[in-house]
């Protein structure tokens, strides 16, 4: 059976709480069809807080906290919820994955075949990180940490050039010498100094890394490409969104449930009902393709 009951992930960065303790051992439960659906509709871009109400949606206990609500997953690390997402999408399709990709070299743009499998991509890991990163600069100590969700809505509404949209993140996630900085603040540190932040956040992320490459089948030049795991899912379920319409029919027809009622089932519960249906209906197929 693709999805099951709810399973527990090991969160790679995990919640900090008020007195410093970490809680990463997440309860993750199946999207019920109202959260494909929702994500379905999402766009190619699934807005941050729109994730953030799929995460709480789906996540059940996570460490102490008995239940996550939408800050608490935008409070979670980018990371952890790329990470959440993997394990989502394993569920719902498996954990191969085959991306196409166009090789980008001039008189080329053979289309390519990208492999991925997820569980190497989001591997367990089991020591435990830190809450920020520490870095010595020459204006004093800093300390840097992973950005959230939350960092990520802010920057999905903030306007402005690429540069000042890029301060407003790192002026959110760095401080020096015990102060917070502000975006002029960031960008007015010697780029060495930025250069080294940054090194250290790239050194010490536990987010999965996402950036794939592969060869060109025709041309042999490298390609690359960054997977974001939110839109994928979004656009696997836009491309089942018309089965999920079916299955809605198909149970609303039979059952007399109502559509809030067939769509509060995850997509397992959903499939045994309509196994259970055409068995009933002695193997008469009820939608091409079924059995
Ligand atoms: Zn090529």
């Amino acid at each position: 059976m693709l999805s099951g009951p709810a399973s527990t992930v090991l969160l790679p960065h995990g919640l900090f709480d008020e007195d410093g303790r970490c809680h990463r051992l997440a309860e993750l439960r199946p999207l019920t069809g109202r959260e494909e659906w929702a994500l379905a509709d999402a766009g190619n871009h699934p807005d941050p807080r729109a994730v953030s109400a799929l995460l709480a949606a789906c996540l059940g206990r996570l460490g102490d906290f008995p239940s996550v609500d939408a800050p608490l997953a935008a409070a979670l690390t980018r990371g952890d919820r790329h990470h959440l997402a993997l394990h989502l999408r394993a569920r719902l399709y498996g954990d191969r994955l085959t991306l196409v990709a166009r090789c980008p070299s001039p008189g080329c743009g053979a289309m390519a075949d990208v492999d991925v499998r997820l569980s190497a991509l989001a591997p367990e890991r089991p020591d435990a990180a830190p809450e920020v990163l520490r870095v010595a600069l020459p204006e004093g100590p800093a300390e840097v940490r992973e950005p959230t969700g939350e960092d990520d809505a802010v920057l999905a509404r903030a306007e402005g050039s690429r540069e000042e949209r890029s301060a407003l993140l790192w002026s959110r996630l760095v401080e020096v010498a015990g102060q917070p900085l502000s975006p002029e603040g960031w960008r007015a540190l010697p780029a060495r100094s930025r250069h080294a932040v940054a090194l250290a956040l790239a050194e010490g992320t536990t987010a999965p890394d996402l950036g794939l490459v592969a060869r060109c089948p025709r041309c042999e030049a490298w390609l690359e490409l960054e997977l974001e795991p939110f839109a994928l899912l979004a656009r696997e379920l836009r491309g089942g969104a018309a089965r999920l319409e079916t299955e809605v029919h198909v149970l609303a027809f039979h059952y007399h449930w109502s559509e809030t009622d067939i769509l509060a089932l995850p997509r397992a519960r959903r499939w045994r009902y309509l196994e259970l249906l055409r068995r009933e209906l002695d193997g008469r197929p009820l939608v091409d393709g079924w059995s």
